[in-house]
């Protein structure tokens, strides 16, 4: 494959960890043309709606362009030399271990490992984490229990060939759309079976057979099909007996683990078991609903056990498979991102690793315990311990649990630095120094997706402004703390190189994470590099692990754990009735700050909401659209009320991606707690405990205008729209005077006005216009006001005489909400194309309207309003 082809350059898609390659072209106006690689195997031309819609999201408006200190623009010397002198200082007076980075799995290969190198093996501290410590460390810690190490047994071929997948904890049809469109094309193909095991109804849900159980409840599940297997002689005894050691234990765990604690039907229950152990081929793919638990690990190990005493484990279409969030999230991994370990899989309390990696760093200092985890670590900025933070590519402002504290104690930090695309991040404006770092599209260098498949991001734009790629801003702070010999590379490809070569330490070891084949590879050679599967050494290329056993503890067997369950850290209460689940959105992705930039993205779910069982909204005496606060001991969120039996009575979802800069009052993870799994030190983020309640505001409002606006009130949330903005809004106090108000509102001069109102039952509506060309628009009322939104939406700047009548002109249908991104098809014209032309199946939709021909992410919900027309 070459790295370019008729003017396309090979590139990954810089989201999820299914890794899609894509073909990029620059469009001679300093934005691209982006589609699928067809020749890349992760996702063999396939896109999904955010992987289509990237060129929407490269540009210059939002960006960073030069290095600012206390606010004011600095050049790169100054804030280089500075940055270097602080952390000198601080070290210097308090010890190494009262500096720490946190990084992101948005990290390059190469950033990452310069990172690493710097903090671990020169500034002397372990303090670096990365915020996939919020996504799947319980999985690397449950790997490294049952495997010796952190190794994905399986490739994604597997899933293609699987008879049975199970998807546990899993939206995969949401988080890793790529992914799911391959298993349900294995099923339209060859039948496969899709179990989904989740609390929530999803769109992973759609012709699977689900399993609702009880939240944390997944070890008394998969204890329970242990269990079954030893009872149905379905232990691999050939396989366990030469490879596992452990399994008597275990299975006697399981035996006297109680399957009622799944909360499920037994009925049910047995489908799933007879099912599993009848398929010789399954593939139980698992990710946040596993891993973000206070019994993250165990949830882990109980699923690698079943495999583990089936013999079900790398071979074709067979075998436990963890599902990465982030683009590089098995990077950081593989090169040491996370406070426990060293690059290469090597660990850090080891002392043999330790020394063996000092040597080869020509390294000065190296810690000798593991580095604070996330949540530790941002106590440590809360308490003090912690005097100098660099934060790279991540908003722990918003993501971490007790966001709040977390947001104050990054605020009273002496001094934090923070390398980013943009400023206009929640954390990003709590810095006193922030970096303009290179972009996707603008750097380069290697991710490595869920299956271990290494491919190259390459750059097609020049970085805007001063913005620099991250290697070079880490080595240059090195050099100025006095190790420029040590950090001098002269690229990615040098750094690549450094690194590879450095894994040849890990088969030393005994490790798996050998890819110092490819230590030899020249500049041009890392310019072509195709996407290539670890390991990579003279004894083995790719492949599958663990089929023939070849486990990487000491005795080369693996480990199968007894295992007790345990229910969630928080127990709901009389004051806190309700367990939160958090989570993503389809279209979306972590704090919006590439994705919102998509108008198309953004009309999916504009407005930050909480899924709540129609029991719980009646028994709270909610109407559908109320405002809902929930509230929990570390904080409250503000989000508006979607009922749906997708959520069992007594259960809420939120999704994650709200942030200060887009709705302040719905960051939910100000009310997540800080608990986290003892070995992982994962956060609980699917099982809070809150209280719910009506927020009755004074007035509502919509808002619709042509340029960015920021309104003051007590809860207001903002998307792009296809025009501007939209934003819904609403306050406890009512302004005095309403065309004030939105004047300031929207920053308008002295332009035409419209104003409709109804005193007497404070409603008002405000238009400003340019001749008929509508400007911006304010709709208020008592309660929240019924409009077409959508259509609304679509107005600022556009000649709208009529807009303030807040309906669809009559030869204008309301297309409703948005549900296919790539055409931009609503809701409302796929339930007319369905009732006009009869339509039975999602292939139907697609040929009459063209909704779900293109990525294909949208055909859970089509097939979902299909049900739904026919009254199902
Ligand atoms: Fe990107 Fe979507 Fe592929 Fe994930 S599935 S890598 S978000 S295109």
């Amino acid at each position: 494959m070459a790295a370019i082809v008729s003017g396309e350059t090979r590139s990954t898609c810089p989201y999820c960890g299914v890794g899609c390659g894509v073909l990029i072209k620059p469009d001679g106006v300093g934005g691209i043309t982006l589609r699928g690689d067809p020749e890349h195997p992760a996702n063999r031309g396939r896109l999904c709606s955010k992987g289509s819609a990237l060129a929407e999201t490269v540009g210059t408006s939002h960006r960073l362009l030069e290095p600012r200190w206390s606010g004011e623009n600095v050049d790169w010397d100054t804030a280089l030399d500075g940055v270097a002198k602080r952390f000198q200082e601080v070290i210097a007076e308090h010890g190494p271990d009262a500096v720490a980075f946190y990084v992101a799995g948005q990290l390059l290969t190469e950033d990452y490992y310069v990172a690493n190198k710097l903090m671990k093996g020169f500034m002397g501290s372990a303090n670096i984490d990365t915020n996939s410590r919020l996504c799947m460390s319980s999985t690397v810690a449950g790997h490294k229990r049952a495997f010796g190490t952190d190794t994905v047994p399986g490739i994604y071929d597997d899933l293609d060939e699987a008879d049975l997948v199970v998807l546990v904890g899993s939206n995969l049809a949401w988080c890793h759309p790529v992914l799911y469109q391959r298993v349900v094309a294995a099923r339209e193909s060859r039948g496969t079976r899709i179990v989904t095991i989740d609390p929530r109804r999803t769109a992973s849900c759609e012709g699977a057979l689900h399993l609702p159980l009880q939240a944390g409840s997944d070890v008394a599940l998969f204890n329970a099909l242990l269990a079954e297997i030893e009872r149905r002689g379905a232990v691999d005894a050939t396989y366990t007996d030469a490879h596992v050691a452990g399994a008597a234990e275990a299975i006697a765990a399981a035996q006297a683990s109680d399957p009622a604690d799944t909360g499920l039907d037994a009925a049910l229950l047995q489908e799933f078991l007879d099912l599993w152990i009848g398929t010789d081929k399954v593939v139980t793919v698992f990710s946040q609903g596993v891993n973000q638990s206070s019994a993250g690990t165990d949830k882990v190990n109980a699923i690698l056990n079943c495999h583990l005493a089936t013999g079900r484990i790398g071979k074709p279409g067979s075998g436990p498979f963890s599902v990465t969030g982030q683009v590089n999230a098995m990077g950081g991994r593989e090169v040491g991102g996370l406070a426990n370990m060293l690059a290469c899989h090597l660990d850090i309390e080891n002392a043999e690793h330790r020394s063996a990696v000092q040597d080869f760093w020509h390294s000065p200092a190296m810690p000798r315990q593991a580095g604070l985890k996330a949540v530790d670590m941002f106590k440590a900025v809360g308490d003090g311990r912690i005097k100098a933070l660099w934060v790279i590519h991540s908003n722990p402002a918003v993501t971490l649990p007790d966001a709040d504290r977390v947001r104050d104690a990054i605020a009273a930090c002496p001094f934090v630095v923070v390398s980013d695309m943009t400023a206009d991040t929640d954390t990003a404006r709590l810095a006193d120094v922030v970096l303009p770092a290179a972009a996707w599209g603008e750097k380069s260098g290697t991710v490595t997706n869920s299956e271990r498949l290494i491919s190259r991001q390459r750059a097609v734009l020049p970085a805007p402004g001063q913005a620099k790629p991250d290697w070079w801003i880490l080595a240059e702070v090195a050099r100025r703390m006095g190790w420029g010999e040590d950090f001098a590379w002269e690229s990615p490809a040098d750094i690549f190189a450094e690194y590879a070569a450095m894994s040849a330490l890990a088969a030393e070891f005994g490790k798996d994470f050998d890819i110092s084949a490819l230590a030899a590879l020249d500049a041009q050679d890392y310019d072509n590099l195709d996407p290539v599967r670890w390991p990579q050494s003279a004894l083995r290329q790719g492949g599958r692990f663990f089929a023939e056993g070849g486990f990487f503890h000491s005795d080369g067997k693996a480990r199968m754990l007894p295992l007790v369950p345990r229910a969630p850290a928080s127990t709901p209460c009389e004051s806190r009735p309700f367990r939160l689940n958090t989570g993503r959105l389809r279209d979306q992705w972590h704090t919006m700050t590439r994705t919102a930039l998509s108008p198309r993205l953004s009309a999916h779910l504009p407005e930050p909401f909480v899924d709540m069982h129609p029991q719980d909204a009646a028994r709270l005496g909610l109407e559908p659209a109320s405002l809902v606060q929930l509230t929990s001991p570390q904080g409250k969120a503000i989000l508006r009320l979607h009922q749906t039996e997708d959520v069992a009575p007594g259960n809420l979802f939120v999704p994650i991606h709200w942030t200060g800069m887009n709705a302040p009052a719905a960051r939910i993870d100000a009310l997540v707690a800080p608990l986290v799994d003892p070995i992982s030190g994962q956060p609980e983020s699917k099982a809070s405990t809150v209280a719910a309640e009506r927020f009755t505001a004074a007035w509502y409002g919509f808002a619709i205008a042509s340029r960015a606006f920021t309104p003051s009130c007590d809860y207001w949330a903002r998307a792009r729209s296809s025009t501007g903005y939209r934003c819904e809004m609403a306050g406890l106090a009512v302004p005095a005077n309403w065309e004030v108000y939105a004047k300031e509102l929207f920053g308008m001069g002295d332009v035409a006005v419209q104003h409709m109102s109804d005193p007497g039952r404070s409603r008002h509506r405000i238009g400003f216009f340019d001749g008929d060309v509508l400007l911006a628009a304010l709709y208020v009322g008592p309660e929240p006001v019924a409009l077409m939104r959508d259509f609304l939406a679509g107005l600022p700047g556009q000649e709208a005489p009529w807009a303030l009548a807040g309906l669809a002109r009559g030869d204008i249908p309301d297309p409703g909400p948005v549900v296919c991104s790539c055409y931009a098809i609503g809701r409302n014209t796929v339930k007319l194309a369905i009732a006009s032309e009869g339509l039975k199946s999602v292939d139907q939709i697609g040929g009459s309207i063209s909704a779900g021909t293109n990525c294909g992410s949208c055909k859970s919900e089509l097939a979902s309003i299909l049900r739904e027309c026919a009254g199902a």
